[in-house]
C-alpha cells in the first residue's frame, strides 16, 4: 500500500498507514472545520485527509455498552487463543486500558463540544454574553 505523506514523501508500510489513521483528528490544519464528507443515506462520514469511514454518534450517545462488547471480545480472545504470537497479543491487549477510558473521554469530548457551541452562539447573540 503506497501512501503519500504530508510532505509528499511516499510511505509504503501498513504501520505508517495505521499511524496516520490513528493520529488524524479529521480536522483542517487550522482546526476551523472538519474534513468529513457525509453520506446521508448510510449515515456515515468519510475523512478526506486519512480516508477513515465511520458512523458519527450523537453527542448524547452512550457508547459504554458497545465498548464493553469490544472489551469482552478481547478478553474472550485471550481465553480462546492463550498462545497467541507475542507481537500480536501485545498489540491487541495494549488497547484494553485505553478502551476502559473511552466512555469517560467521550463524555468529556461531548462537554467540550457543547461548550464550544455555546461560545459560538453567544458570540452571535451579544445580549447572551452575560450568561
Ligand atoms: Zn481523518
Amino acid at each position: 500500500m503506497d501512501i503519500i505523506g504530508k510532505g509528499g514523501q511516499k510511505m509504503n508500510s501498513m504501520d505508517e498507514a495505521r499511524k496516520i489513521l490513528a493520529i488524524c483528528n479529521h480536522r483542517s490544519e487550522d482546526n476551523s472545520h472538519d474534513l468529513l464528507i457525509y453520506d446521508q443515506n448510510s449515515g456515515t462520514a468519510r475523512c478526506t485527509k486519512c480516508g477513515c469511514t465511520f458512523t458519527p454518534l450523537s453527542s448524547n450517545a452512550k457508547p459504554a455498552d458497545d465498548i464493553k462488547k469490544v472489551i469482552d471480545a478481547i478478553q474472550t480472545i485471550k481465553v480462546m487463543w492463550p498462545n497467541m504470537p507475542e507481537e500480536k497479543a501485545e498489540k491487541l491487549y495494549s488497547i484494553l486500558p485505553v478502551l476502559e477510558d473511552v466512555d469517560a473521554i467521550y463524555r468529556e469530548a461531548s462537554y467540550h463540544m457543547h461548550m464550544e457551541e455555546l461560545q459560538a452562539y453567544k458570540s452571535k447573540a451579544p445580549a447572551l454574553k452575560a450568561i
